[in-house]
């Protein structure tokens, strides 16, 4: 008999009819002998009509009266589902954040789960109950209402996960798993049987928006045995684990990309020390976040700087940037926002040589200029025009086999 936490986001408890199925679905997962927390969201649509209803009063009304508002979403749909499982003979019970005490810090808004108190969910399911916990929020140790940040309920799935042990933790959402890459631009894109936590992390961090990125962090540091399914189609999702001997022969597991960026260049800047900080420095100060840097070679006694930013800061960092670049006497600034960034991840980089040129190669028989180039452990990154983001894709995609399922031993 295992322990499952399973999660239901906002479109899988979007209406009652919806609510209905899944409480069957939790039923069928008892009936097999498994005992099950389900933690949900808010339905769809609803967070964001609370959110517009505050906003009428005041855009900026006070945090912890938004997390007061924000929170009943999650309320409504655990109180739904429970009757839902009574009424098919699934006894329940279901609890706000406060009840069950997940403690968070004082944050509104966006506050970090600190503790769970898992008494009362382990002695509803020692009676046989099914434990309906609302996802999102929390309780500070003052008393006051917390929430998690938007699509938290990810996040307290897993830390109720880690809390309790449990043997997976089960998000249903409305994709049946995680891809090699956005199907929407590569048709051929295929569905993984397992990812790493690491890699999991790349992708989400460019811009694969399935989990809550703190979830999967929190997974990963906790160890819990994560997957993703649909709530709508049977199958059995993407696990995300630890790497382990059977995921050794995919080289590349996927090709995240990132639309929102935006690249300035400072040209004839001085090259010597402490130059990097007075360009990047003010950036910083600005709270503008730089993802890629290139300093070019010097040459004769100057060089240029190259640098990435999120597109709705391009603006703001090209004022800053040309303020920077009258101070230290700098030749020319220029800057691009059509351009994108295009990920190859996978944790088999590590281990295999030749996959930047492999790369590199696939985008020269494109005639694809290539404009920065970035690594990591496991992640190569290329800036390229906006253009060419369904091309490259689309070659990489080839170019990696990753249409075939990867051969076995
Ligand atoms: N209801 C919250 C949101 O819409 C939390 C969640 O769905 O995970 O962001
Ligand atoms: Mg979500």
């Amino acid at each position: 008999m295992a322990l499952i936490v399973q999660k239901y986001g906002g479109t899988s408890v979007g209406t009652v009819e919806r609510i209905q199925a899944v409480a069957e679905k939790i039923r069928k997962c008892r009936e097999n002998g498994d005992s099950v927390v389900v933690v949900v969201s808010a339905m769809s649509g609803e967070t964001n009509r609370l959110i517009d209803m505050a906003a009428q009063i005041d855009p900026h009304g006070p945090a912890r009266e938004m997390d007061v508002l924000v929170s009943t979403g999650e309320q409504v749909t655990i109180a739904l589902l429970s009757i839902a499982l009574e009424k098919i003979g699934a006894p329940a019970r279901s609890y706000t954040g406060s009840q069950i005490r997940i403690l968070t810090d004082d944050a509104y808004s966006k506050a970090r789960i600190l503790n769970i108190d898992d008494s009362r969910v382990r002695s509803d399911l020692d009676a046989g109950r099914v434990v309906v916990v609302a996802g999102f929020q929390g309780v500070d140790a003052e008393g006051n209402i917390t929430t998690l940040g938007r699509g938290g309920s990810d996040t307290t799935a897993v830390a109720m996960a880690a809390a309790l042990h449990a043997d997976e933790c089960q998000i249903f959402t409305d994709v049946d798993g995680v891809y090699t890459t956005d199907p929407r631009v590569e048709p051929k894109a295929r569905r993984l049987d397992r990812i790493t936590f690491e890699e999991m992390l790349e992708m989400a961090s460019l811009g694969s928006k399935i989990l809550q990125i703190r979830s999967v962090e929190f997974a990963g540091k906790y160890n819990v045995p994560l997957r993703v399914l649909s709530s709508f189609t049977e199958g059995g999702g993407t696990l995300i684990t630890f790497e382990d001997d059977e995921m050794e022969e995919a080289m590349i597991s996927g090709i995240a990309f990132n639309r929102d960026e935006a690249k300035l260049t400072i040209q004839g800047v001085p090259d010597r020390p402490g130059i990097a900080f007075e360009i990047l420095g003010p950036i910083g100060q600005a709270n503008i976040e730089v993802d890629m840097i290139v300093q070019n070679v010097g040459d004769n006694d100057t060089t240029d700087f190259t640098f990435t930013v999120h597109r709705n800061e391009y603006a703001k960092a090209l004022e800053i940037l040309r303020q920077i670049a009258a101070k230290v006497g700098a030749r020319k600034v220029v800057g691009d926002d059509k351009i994108v960034k295009i990920s190859l991840v996978g944790v088999g980089m590590r281990s295999h040589a030749g996959i930047a040129a492999a790369m590199f190669e696939a985008l020269a028989k494109e005639g694809v200029n290539i404009q920065m180039i970035s690594t990591s452990e496991i992640k190569i990154s290329v800036v390229v025009a906006e253009k060419y983001l369904e091309l490259v894709v689309r070659a990489l995609h080839e170019a990696f086999g990753l249409d075939r399922e990867p051969a076995m031993g």
